[in-house]
């Protein structure tokens, strides 16, 4: 069976065309157009001998994926939904925020998603396999193509906050944003990359021990192991006080701000009790807080926040001298927000 050239190491191509009898710059010929210029076809790669491209056609194989539907937000959210070489599918999305030149790639780490957290539409689905490196690389690619069309600018910030929880599937996501980050692929710096995980404290760890230099944001949505459990299953097997423990090394070994997501809920951990657990909870190293408005979707009670009950959390955080943002939803019109991805239409 034909290997997926992007499947394989550069050490290995590099061994591939050594045994070929041929000069090793042959390799880093294919490995650039493969990687930095994004070509799936050999044909393509013009400073190639016909001799060659033979040989790399009868060997090896391209699985790009390939875009399925676009849709387009009014407020200039794009989502495409992207089909993958055995006909499954997954979503991207471009988040542009023009007046700031900040153009964010929201990519997808799995097909579907096992953890089943109440307020996602992606948890509806059944995890039906991990992304490869390529698949991952290829969405960033896509989306940056997207930001040069429709705006004239490159991609600026990354987030893997799409389908999928990014620390099952580890060793794929760490090769891709090594790919995403390399000169050898686009060449972007980690640091406008964001990990997102809902909290699997020994990744957490190893990550920290791992050196990575991306950001970590920590989806947290409740601040007591009683609320966050009837939300996020996973809290039971990664309880508040592990997942601190895990934080905390990670902030000890990285120095690295972490963030946390909270979304608000209507009566559910919008009140200034709740604000307040979330203060005691996360006060013992610098983080930044993130709170997120509800985005409704089919089959789940949750309600919006009221505005005034989120800017009052809001305000209640800030005097402690927390560092807050509030994050208005983009893209609701298309499904295209947070927690809304799910492949519908
Ligand atoms: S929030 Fe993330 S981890 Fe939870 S079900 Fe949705 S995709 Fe999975």
């Amino acid at each position: 069976m034909k290997l997926d050239i992007r499947n394989i190491d550069k050490s290995d191509l590099d061994q591939f065309i050594v045994d070929l009898g041929l000069p090793k710059f042959k390799s880093n010929q294919i490995w650039e157009w493969v990687w930095k210029k994004s070509k799936t076809d050999f044909s393509e790669m013009r400073n190639l001998p016909k001799d060659l491209i033979k040989t790399l056609d009868k060997n090896f194989v391209f699985h790009p994926v390939t875009v399925d539907k676009i849709q387009k937000s009014s407020d200039g959210t794009i989502k495409s939904r992207l089909k993958l070489y055995d006909d499954h599918l997954v979503e991207s999305v471009l988040i542009p925020v023009v007046k700031d030149n900040r153009y964010t790639a929201c990519v997808s780490s799995q097909v579907g998603c096992s953890l089943n957290c109440s307020f996602c539409a992606t948890g509806k689905m059944k995890r039906m396999r991990n992304l490869g490196p390529a698949e991952i690389y290829d969405q960033v690619v896509l989306v940056n193509k997207q930001v040069k069309e429709h705006f004239g600018h490159h991609l600026t910030n990354i987030v893997f906050m799409g389908m999928g929880e990014p620390l099952l599937n580890y060793k794929n996501l760490l090769t891709g944003i090594n790919y995403i980050c390399s000169d050898a692929g686009l060449g972007m710096s980690p640091k406008r990359i964001t990990v997102s995980t809902v909290g699997i404290a020994k990744m957490i760890k190893k990550l920290a021990d791992d050196e990575v230099k991306f950001n970590l944001a920590l989806s947290l949505h409740a601040a007591t192991d009683e609320k966050r459990s009837q939300i996020m299953p996973i809290n039971d097997q990664n309880d508040l006080s592990t997942l601190m423990e895990a934080l905390n090394y990670f902030y000890e070994k990285t120095k690295n701000r972490i963030s946390y997501e909270y979304i608000s809920f209507k009566g559910f951990n919008d009140t200034l009790e709740d604000a307040a657990n979330l203060y005691q909870l996360t006060k013992h190293f610098p983080v930044k807080i993130n709170i997120i408005e509800y985005n409704p979707i089919d089959g789940v009670n949750f309600e919006k926040s009221l505005s005034v009950s989120i800017d009052n959390f809001a305000k209640y955080l800030k005097k402690k001298g927390v560092m807050v943002t509030v994050r208005r939803s983009r893209g609701k019109d298309i499904d295209a927000a947070c927690g809304q991805l799910a492949n519908k239409g």
